[in-house]
């Protein structure tokens, strides 16, 4: 394994980098605690590197997507179209039509407009769709971030039985084959996150009672937890299996036999803990008692989400540096010009001096693309994905750039 310092050497930071061999773990790990014949999906808004989705895609995972750019990215990396669903609230009809282009025939419809709109797409388009119906069921007393059984965006109240039965009636060229329900993120107790499967399993299996048909498939979403930006490990969840059979038995009992077939989602278990932030320590202030870390990354690269107040404290921790000695606590900023710029609140810090490269663990998922490129204007910082031995495979860099829309003149 390359020394990661080595590599802050060689390509400056702020760097990411991604260990594949993580991510051959993760899969690995969620495989196991899964039961078997189920469908797993990889959600690219966690990490839409497309070296992270070719090795997902050729580890034989299935693809979440929710935009044009995820599209793209799944398919330059060589996800089959067949092994992808497109989600997401407010889908137009180009990238309704841009998805059905490109091959891509299971959507997840959000009410009856959505799926009116995905049936005409098909009909102009000429092809067959099917969908799943996105539910909004009722809440567990659990944690993580809820994202069912409250006003939400997402999904069909499974209360509201006229509009649930109307959307699970099919139009010509749109099939609706099954539910889909993604009921909490980033649960990092097993017995809760089996609370929150065996109710959507049931949400489900209730919902679909209405349909014509028999259900062909239902996803019953995520919610297996990660730690962001600071040392730790996955929560382990093999004990999980057993249950999750459990359930399916005795909500949807013909799943052993694919009737109907069981998919489940991720995005952050499966990055996660692939990704480094690698940054420097430009500068090292006191001011009113408190040290301030002046590092070259904010939140334009990472935790944007905490500059918007979107996650609660910003939280990021270094791993420890080998060899270091002597602590220092500080509050780690970033370069950007506002006080919201900050990654971390007294953080311990070894040796903490100008120059110094700091090593934030944990950042493969919700890292580079879930943070405010934009914002200040600043280049984003290279990628490296390093192989399963520890080799360089791919450097890249995203790039944010005007274009001029001389076609948009042309017509003013
Ligand atoms: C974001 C998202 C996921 C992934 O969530 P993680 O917490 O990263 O596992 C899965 N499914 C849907 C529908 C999502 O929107």
């Amino acid at each position: 394994m390359r020394e990661l310092t080595d590599l802050a050497e060689r390509f400056g930071t702020p760097l990411y980098v991604y260990r594949l061999d993580r991510v051959h773990r993760a899969v690995a790990d969620l495989r196991a605690a899964l039961p078997r014949d189920t469908r797993l999906y990889y959600s690219l808004k966690a990490n839409p590197h497309p070296a992270i989705v070719a090795e997902l895609a050729a580890l034989g995972l299935s693809g979440e997507l929710s935009s044009t750019g995820e599209l793209a990215s799944a398919i330059r990396a060589g996800l089959p179209p067949e092994r992808c669903l497109y989600t997401g609230p407010g889908k137009t009809s180009e990238e309704m039509l841009a998805a059905v282009k490109a091959g891509i025939r299971l959507f997840s419809v959000e009410s009856r407009t959505d799926r009116d709109r995905l049936a005409d797409v098909a009909r102009a388009s000429g092809v067959d769709v099917d969908y799943m119906v996105r539910l909004n069921g009722t809440a567990t007393a659990g944690s993580g971030l809820r994202m069912t059984g409250r006003p939400s965006q997402f999904g069909i109240d499974v209360d509201q039985t006229a509009e649930l039965a109307a959307v699970l009636t099919g139009r010509s060229r749109a099939r609706p084959v099954g539910a889909h329900v993604f009921a909490a993120t980033n649960v990092s107790g097993v017995d809760a996150l089996l609370a929150e499967f065996d109710l959507s399993a049931r949400t489900a299996a209730r919902a679909m009672e209405s349909m014509d048909s028999r259900p062909e498939f239902v996803d019953l979403g995520g919610g297996f937890a990660a730690p962001f930006a600071q040392p730790g490990e996955r929560t382990d969840y093999s004990a999980i299996r057993a249950g999750l059979e459990r359930s399916l038995d005795a909500w949807l009992p013909g799943w052993r036999s694919g009737e109907p077939r069981v998919g489940f989602e991720s995005g952050r278990y499966l990055v996660a803990d692939s990704g480094f932030l690698l940054a420097t320590v430009l500068d090292v202030k006191r001011s009113h008692g408190t040290t301030y870390a002046v590092l070259d990354a904010g939140v334009n690269v990472l935790g944007g989400m905490w500059g918007l107040g979107r996650l609660p404290t910003p939280s990021a921790r270094p791993e420890p540096v080998p060899g270091a000695d002597g602590t220092g606590r500080a509050t780690l900023v970033g370069p950007l010009c506002t006080p919201l710029d900050v990654l971390g609140r007294a953080v311990d810090v070894s040796d903490l001096s100008v120059g110094l490269v700091l090593s934030i663990p944990n950042v493969g998922a919700y890292g580079l693309t879930a943070s405010l490129l934009g914002f200040l204007s600043r280049p984003v910082p290279t990628e490296v994905v390093l192989d399963a031995h520890g080799e360089i495979a791919d450097v890249r860099r995203l790039e944010l750039r005007q274009v001029e829309r001389a076609d948009e003149r042309a017509h003013a």
